[in-house]
């Protein structure tokens, strides 16, 4: 059988469509965000989340909604617990302010090796506004993942990305990066200063 000329015209234009990233939204800030985002004190935040046993359509549909709430938080990150769905999905983009940079979606993300380097790095979160303190974590980790069309993925991570991955994967275990703040007085003043209550903090031994 051959093809029209329309019709591979379609075809070639199918195929540039599947080399393309499947989720793809808008990175200005909507008026009303259809998720809403968690802060700390609220259950939801402390319950582990659920492995995805089928990355589907439903699945794209809530990245993309994960994505508009959290450029429109100005946030550069995004677990599913923190809008209250426990799935083990998340969003990053440490690149907000650049609409060409697609975002990374990570879908139960592992990971598989972390490195004995160690930083300190200013943390905050948007489950938990205004509260920014030094954390300590691998400098660099490596993960396995699936993307959004749910193929499975290594990748290797430093800098702001690693970080960013840990705080996340951190949310899908139930635990927020104020449990892992070791200065407690700087804690206690953060939290208090911001409206926040010390006692919904779960310190880590
Ligand atoms: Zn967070």
């Amino acid at each position: 059988m051959r093809l029209s000329l329309a019709g591979s015209f379609a075809q070639l234009a199918k195929k540039a469509e599947q080399g393309r990233a499947s989720v793809t939204v808008s990175k200005e800030p909507v008026e009303k965000p259809p998720l809403e985002i968690y802060k700390l004190g609220n259950q939801h935040l402390r319950n582990p989340a659920n492995r995805i046993r089928k990355v589907d359509g439903s699945m794209r549909d809530l990245a993309k909604n994960m994505l508009t709430s959290m450029y429109s938080a100005k946030g550069i990150g995004l677990a599913a617990p923190q809008v209250g769905i426990e799935k083990r999905i998340l969003v990053i983009d440490l690149d907000i302010d650049n609409p060409a940079t697609p975002p990374h979606i990570f879908i139960n993300p592992e990971i598989t090796s972390s490195s004995a380097s160690i930083d300190t790095y200013e943390e905050g979160c948007l489950s938990i506004p205004g509260v920014y303190l030094d954390v300590i974590r691998p400098s660099s980790i490596k993960l396995s993942f699936r993307d959004e069309m749910g193929r499975p993925k290594k990748m290797s991570a430093d800098g702001l990305l690693a970080r960013c991955i840990q705080h996340e994967i951190d949310h899908l275990n139930g635990i927020l990066f104020v449990d892992r703040v070791t200065n407690q007085e700087s804690l206690l003043k953060e939290l208090k200063d911001n409206g926040f209550d010390y006692k919904d903090v779960h310190a880590m031994k």
